[in-house]
C-alpha cells in the first residue's frame, strides 16, 4: 500500500502565516491525539494496552489534565499505575547494592558509570520515561509530513516558490528538515533546495530579531507614541522561532 501523503495539510500550513508550518501541523496532531486518547478510545483494550505500556511524558500528562475528563484520565491512570507498580516492584526486588566509593577518584568514576547506565532501578525508570503514547502518535505522522515535503520538492514545480512565500521554519524543526533533505534528496535537488532554505532562514531570523529589538525599544519612554510595528507579539514568536511550539496558545480543553 502506498503511504499517505499530506500534500493538502502541508500546503495549508505553508499558507497559514504561522512562524513554522511544522509547528502548525504538530499542534493539530497533538490536539487530535489528546482528544483521541481522552475520547472513548481509552475504553478500547488495544489503545489502553498501548497507553499502559508507553505512558505519557510530563508535557502531555499536563495537557491531559488540562483537557479535562476526570473519568477518562482515571481509567488511563489506573492501569498505567498497575504497569508501573509491577515493573518497579520487580526491579526493586532484584536490586543489588554496590559498595560505595569513598575516594574522590572513585566518586568520579561512579558518577561516570551512573551517567552511562545508572542503577538498575534508575535505568528502568528512565526507560519508562523515554516513551510517550501521544509523542509516538505525533511522531508517526510528522515523519510522513517531512516525507511529503521531499516528495513535493521533487514533484511539484512551484513548491519552492510556496516555501519562499511562507515565514520559514522554527530552528527546532529546521534541523529535521535539513537532515531529511540531506539524506533523501539527490545532489542536484539539494543544490536547488538548500540555498532557498538557508537564505530564507537568514531573512526570517533577521525579521524576528528586528521585532524583538523593537519591542524593547518601545519600552523607552521616548518611543511611547511610536508605532508597535510587528512587535506586539514578538515574545511568543521569538520563543517559537528558537525552540518551536506556540507558547501563547490558550489551554486546550474538551469542548463537549
Ligand atoms: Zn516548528
Ligand atoms: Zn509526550
Amino acid at each position: 500500500m502506498k503511504e499517505k501523503l499530506y500534500t493538502i495539510e502541508l500546503h495549508d500550513a505553508l499558507l497559514s502565516g504561522d512562524e513554522c508550518p511544522f509547528c502548525y501541523l504538530e499542534r493539530d496532531l497533538e490536539q487530535k491525539a489528546i482528544a483521541f486518547v481522552l475520547g472513548s478510545s481509552y475504553m478500547e483494550s488495544d489503545t489502553r494496552d498501548q497507553t499502559d505500556r508507553q505512558g505519557f511524558c510530563r508535557a502531555h500528562t499536563k495537557m491531559m489534565y488540562d483537557y479535562g475528563n476526570s473519568l477518562g484520565n482515571a481509567w488511563i491512570l489506573k492501569t498505567r499505575m498497575k504497569h508501573m507498580r509491577e515493573g518497579l516492584k520487580k526491579e526493586m526486588a532484584s536490586f543489588k547494592a554496590e559498595p560505595a566509593q569513598s575516594s574522590v577518584f572513585g566518586l568520579l568514576k561512579k558518577k561516570e558509570a551512573s551517567e552511562q547506565s545508572g542503577t538498575s532501578v534508575g535505568s528502568w525508570i528512565r526507560r519508562e520515561e523515554s516513551h510517550c503514547y501521544v509523542c509516538g502518535r505525533i511522531e508517526e505522522t510528522y515523519q510522513r509530513v517531512i516525507d511529503t515535503f521531499l516528495h513535493q520538492v521533487r514533484n511539484e514545480k512551484d513548491f519552492m516558490e510556496l516555501v519562499k512565500q511562507s515565514k520559514g521554519f522554527c530552528i527546532h524543526h529546521f534541523a529535521d528538515l535539513v537532515d531529511a533533505c540531506g539524506k533523501g534528496l539527490d545532489r542536484k535537488e539539494q543544490e536547488k533546495v538548500f540555498p532557498v532554505l538557508f537564505e530564507q532562514m537568514n531573512r526570517e531570523l533577521d525579521r524576528i530579531q528586528e521585532d524583538i529589538d523593537w519591542l524593547i525599544e518601545k519600552y523607552d519612554y521616548l518611543n511611547k507614541d511610536k508605532d508597535w510595528k510587528n512587535s506586539r507579539d514578538a515574545v511568543q514568536r521569538t520563543m517559537q522561532k528558537l525552540v518551536g511550539g506556540h507558547p501563547a496558545d490558550p489551554v486546550f480543553k474538551n469542548q463537549k
